[in-house]
């Protein structure tokens, strides 16, 4: 499966321009994040992609064909969780995937549905009113019904907000296996769960691509852009952008920070993944 995104700008009736001439290709099999400060575009980008808007300008094609024309075939292919799901809370698990599975025409919905209740660890659940479960449980339904179906392209939209850190390592392995033969999008501001499973990373700022491309190939633009200081000795300019703050045990403050150039009494770090794209947000990055 291919998605290529040609000059696609989309603004608002209102005017807003969310995003500005836009162009990606995506390509299974790959876990992609898609990153960017709130309000950068990424929620608008997603819904694009699953036909809930369409562009102001340029065109979206899916397996080389226009969506316009191909939007009931994605939409066979799609599994989507958007931000604000909503779930019937009178509902049991399996009820409400049975009326999902309905949605999408599932034609074995009952086999499908154990599949995805196994795949989110939902068993002990499957039939407990929705009601009554917690955050992240609900949250798997959410993914679980975004799997019925083994869509090749899946798109979830910050589905790890609010979990706590056991639940997101389950869902970043959860992610990481579904991605292994399909086209996963992965849109969040929480870095370690782009570090840790995507292959790909797409950063989006003020409706344009700041960067798309390998985690590591992130990581290497903002080498020598990043460094580590005692803030006694720091002066007081010299564009530097604090990204970390630390009251050491001495009673010291120790400091890292990102900057085009860095000053002499900064010791030069190798950058995190965090740090790059904190480098890249900030606008230092020369063009
Ligand atoms: P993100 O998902 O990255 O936080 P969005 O795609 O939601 O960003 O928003 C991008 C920009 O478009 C923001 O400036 C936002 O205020 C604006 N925007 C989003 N939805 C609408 C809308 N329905 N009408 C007008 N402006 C909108």
């Amino acid at each position: 499966m291919e998605i290529n995104i040609q000059n696609v700008s989309m603004s608002y009736p209102n005017g807003k321009q969310a995003l500005k001439n836009l162009n990606l290709d995506l390509r299974a099999p790959s876990l992609i994040g898609l990153l960017g400060p709130n309000g950068a575009g990424k929620t608008t980008l997603m819904k694009l992609l699953v036909t809930a808007l369409m562009p102001t300008e340029g065109s979206i094609l899916v397996d080389g064909q226009p969506l316009d024309s191909a939007e009931r075939l994605l939409k066979s292919k799609l599994g989507y969780l958007p931000q604000d799901f909503g779930l019937f809370d009178e509902l049991t698990v399996t009820q409400f995937l049975d009326y999902m599975a309905a949605l999408k025409g599932l034609r074995r919905p009952k086999a499908e549905i154990r599949k995805v209740i196994l795949a989110v660890n939902l068993e002990e659940k499957a039939k407990a009113k929705i009601r009554t479960l917690s955050g992240g449980q609900r949250q798997r339904v959410g993914i679980a019904q975004a799997l019925l179906g083994a869509p090749p392209f899946l798109i979830f939209d910050e589905p790890t907000v609010g979990l706590d850190p056991e639940e997101r390592i389950h869902f970043r392995n959860l992610f990481s296996r579904t991605a292994e033969d399909r086209l996963v999008l992965l849109s969040t501001h929480i870095i370690e769960d782009v570090q840790s499973v995507c292959d790909q990373i797409i950063v989006i700022h003020h409706g344009q691509i700041l960067f798309a491309g390998t985690p590591e190939k992130l990581i290497q633009s903002a080498s020598g852009h990043v460094g580590v200081f005692w803030e006694k000795d720091a002066a007081k300019e010299q564009g530097l952008r604090i990204t970390a703050r630390v009251n050491t045990s001495e009673g010291l403050i120790r400091c890292r920070a990102v900057a085009d150039r860095l000053p002499a009494y900064v010791q030069p770090e190798e950058p995190t993944l965090e740090d790059a794209y904190l480098y890249l947000i900030s606008g230092e990055v020369a063009e």
